[in-house]
């Protein structure tokens, strides 16, 4: 797919120094629109716009930090006046069983993965204003369709952002503004902490595990749609992967 439609359109992707995030910007990119890369670790994000060219700009932010988000919108006003797609991707996942969990790391999910898709939906909107076609799109989980034991407080903050974006699209869609969900099953990325790599290896080898391509796929089949278009969520997950 090359959409002429695509070209020259500003899409923000948060968690881009890996994963899912790293894959859509290449995706993006390929297609001609114009994407701002965010993550926290820059020499990450740096490489790949450079990488990308002219068309990327890397801007260093922990989207958990409101003020750090802000500046993030400010350059992307400065240099590209708006944005078309807003991609919250970025979050983590941190094992444990809640009994044992310690309330650091419960704070560490709510703040990326809630509060930081809080953080930039709400800078972003502004910037979303009169442009056809724009769209939020977030990246939930099946953990935020179904508990998943080990993963309590990570499924709360994607049933959480479910939630969010329920309202979120009943306030935005008179404004054409497009509200979307992906909710992905078991990919091959960097993420999972304090699972050990060995465990996560062999379960996602076992599934046969998503890549990050075939989710960058997923969200640019959703923004790709004409304006009128929602594709409001989309379940992804390797056909091996049976639960949860
Ligand atoms: P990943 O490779 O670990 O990527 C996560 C990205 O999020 C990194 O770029 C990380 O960058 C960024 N990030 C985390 N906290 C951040 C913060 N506070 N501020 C800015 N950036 C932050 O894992 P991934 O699988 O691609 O994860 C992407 C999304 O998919 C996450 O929301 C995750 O919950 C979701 N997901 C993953 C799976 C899976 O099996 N992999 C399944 C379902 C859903 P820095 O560390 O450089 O900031």
């Amino acid at each position: 797919m090359n959409d002429q439609r695509l070209q020259g359109r500003v899409a923000v992707i948060t968690g881009a120094s890996s994963g899912i995030g790293e894959a859509t910007a290449r995706l993006l990119a390929a297609q001609g629109m114009q994407v701002v890369v965010a993550a926290r670790r820059s020499d990450r994000i740096e490489a790949l716009a450079a990488e990308l060219g002219d068309n990327a700009l890397a801007v260093t932010a922990d989207v958990a930090d409101i003020e750090q988000v802000t500046g993030l919108f400010d350059r992307v006003r400065e240099r590209f006046g708006g944005v078309d797609l807003l991609f919250n991707n970025a979050g983590v996942g941190i094992s444990d069983t809640f009994a044992e969990s310690a309330p650091a790391d419960w704070k560490a999910q709510i703040d990326s993965n809630l509060m930081g898709v809080l953080h930039c939906t709400h800078a972003a909107i502004p910037l979303m204003q009169g442009r056809e076609g724009a769209m939020i799109s977030t990246v939930s989980s099946v953990g935020g369709r179904h508990g998943v034991a080990g993963w309590a407080v990570y499924c709360a903050t994607k049933f959480a952002v479910n939630g969010f974006h329920e309202a979120l699209r009943k306030e935005l869609g008179e404004q054409g503004i497009r509200v979307s969900l992906i909710q992905p099953g078991a990919v091959w990325t960097e993420w999972g902490d304090k699972v050990s790599e060995d465990a996560m290896r062999s379960y996602r080898e076992s599934l046969d595990a998503l890549h990050s391509e075939d989710v960058a796929q997923a969200l640019l089949y959703s923004f790709a749609q004409p304006a009128r278009v929602l594709v409001n969520e989309i379940v992804v997950r390797p056909v091996r992967q049976l639960l949860p």
